[in-house]
């Protein structure tokens, strides 16, 4: 069977009055030693000899030099036992004798024979943050590490303790577990969260208390976020989508919003899915709505997560009109529409100076078997034309435009699954395009459909597929 994820728990241990005896004396023992160190363990190190700089280590953190060869007995007792000499072998006689004393094992650069690893840290204590790569690319896990090393102020810190000085006391004036969590968001995510971020704020607990007096204890009002999710590819995402993604209480999401996608929503959110399928209305528009205003006056923060833009052919307008007209709050975060994510992707700019001034987004929608669109403006020169949802009504638009003036040579992409990893364009001409998507079997839903000169563009733009 696949192996589904990593086998290893990531836990953090108590290591206070531990013991931890670490073997070897050279470059690879320097290493493990320090960051073994400062954990409030107990540390022999065992070696006929130490490197100068373990040494040094050895003297300033008060570890236990055991001054020879080690032997089975010195694991008994011990909880952690990490083999750094520097011969393989030994390192896995070590791992072999620390294992048989019932020890966890760590060995250096070996981890098939290691059943702990010890992570990259990013130490903001009392926060930690551990990156590990399972043992398969220490160095991945390490530029991992100082990306988020970077990105994160080093005040984190100084929010974290002070988490921890007013826990007890923000428990007993804030009764109420789902406003107290609410509190905290609004503290730690707000302008006073901000200030000890900055480190601009001098009287922190003063600043506290008077929020913990402001605080009204009355019943929270919801809010509605409506969320544009782009196309697929979940790096498409705007930082404010993934912030609202991030802290909201439930979600109702549809069909075109991608799995990647959904991963980076809040995991403790209710997920509801109120997806439509073409022609079968899954949950109908009145419900969605209703949906949204109960959840909101519940006090819950509302994830309405959209696929591309939520005001494009994406019904976001109605939405926010019965949230308006109920007096509930909302705010709206634009995503990348499928014309801008399909056209990129494909290597289609969607206007050219030689081509198209101006660029159409229509839908192709059928209804009861015909296309009900203004082919007249569909067909003028030096223009591009979009059509979403338009993959059945293919065959009847590409005649429609023949019918009403265009080449039959005219060149028409259809992008299938723009911007996934899984992304097919077919190139065609009105005549054409039609035969060929019939014959293909690699196209699936969405799909979205561009008309116009720019299409011959791809030839010479193509990027995304042919990446090797
Ligand atoms: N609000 C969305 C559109 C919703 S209508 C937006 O702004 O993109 C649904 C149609 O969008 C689909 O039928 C298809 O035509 C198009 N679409 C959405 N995502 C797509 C994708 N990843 N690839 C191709 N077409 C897509």
């Amino acid at each position: 069977m696949e192996q589904q994820g990593s086998q290893n728990f990531p836990a953090f241990l108590d290591m206070g009055g531990r013991r931890i005896v670490l073997v070897g004396g050279g470059p690879n023992a320097e290493r493990k030693a320090v960051r073994l160190i400062g954990h409030g363990a107990h540390i022999d190190v065992i070696a006929p000899q130490l490197s100068e700089s373990l040494m040094a280590s050895v003297k300033e953190h008060q570890l236990n030099h055991v001054e020879r060869t080690w032997q089975a007995s010195d694991f008994e007792g011990a909880c952690l036992v990490v083999a750094a000499s520097d011969d393989r072998q030994s390192n896995v006689a070590i791992a072999e004798a620390a294992r048989t004393a019932g020890c966890w094992v760590n060995a250096a650069n070996q981890p098939e024979i290691s059943n702990f690893l010890i992570p990259s840290l990013v130490d903001r204590s009392p926060l930690l943050i551990a990156v590990s790569s399972s043992g398969t690319s220490p160095v991945l896990a390490r530029l991992l590490t100082a990306r988020i090393d970077a990105f994160l102020p080093h005040t984190y810190s100084e929010l974290g303790k002070l988490a921890d000085r007013y826990r007890e006391r923000i428990r007993e004036s804030i009764g109420n577990w789902r406003q107290r969590r609410r509190f905290w968001e609004r503290l730690l995510n707000g302008r006073l969260g901000e200030l000890i971020l900055q480190g601009r704020l001098t009287n922190i607990d003063e600043a506290l208390e008077q929020a913990i007096r402001e605080h009204d204890g009355e019943q929270l009002d919801g809010e509605v976020y409506l969320v544009g999710a782009g196309p697929g590819d979940p790096d498409l995402l705007s930082f404010r989508a993934l912030r609202l993604m991030q802290q909201c209480d439930v979600v109702l999401y549809d069909r075109l919003v991608s799995e990647p996608i959904m991963a980076l929503v809040n995991s403790a959110a209710e997920k509801v899915y109120v997806g439509k399928q073409r022609s079968n209305h899954a949950v109908p528009q009145e419900s969605i709505n209703s949906l949204l205003v109960t959840h909101a006056r519940a006090g819950k923060r509302v994830l309405r997560l959209k696929g591309g833009d939520p005001f494009i052919f994406g019904r976001g307008g109605e939405e926010i009109e019965t949230l308006a007209a109920e007096g509930i709050p909302f705010q709206v975060v634009p995503g990348v529409t499928a014309a801008a994510g399909c056209a990129s992707y494909a290597g289609i700019p969607l206007t050219h100076r030689d081509h198209a001034q101006s660029c159409l987004f229509v839908t192709g929608h059928l209804k009861d078997g015909s296309v009900n669109l203004d082919w007249p403006a569909l067909t003028r020169a030096q223009q591009t034309v979009v059509i979403y949802m338009g993959l059945e009504g293919l065959p009847v638009i590409c005649q429609q435009l023949i019918r009403h003036g265009l080449p039959a040579t005219h060149p028409i992409a259809i992008v299938s699954q723009g911007t996934l990893s899984n992304q097919q364009v077919i190139t065609g001409t009105l005549d054409s395009l039609p035969d060929l998507v019939a014959a293909s079997e690699s196209v699936k839903a969405p799909t979205l459909i561009i008309i116009g000169n720019v299409v011959s563009l791809r030839e010479k733009l193509a990027w995304f597929e042919t990446r090797t």
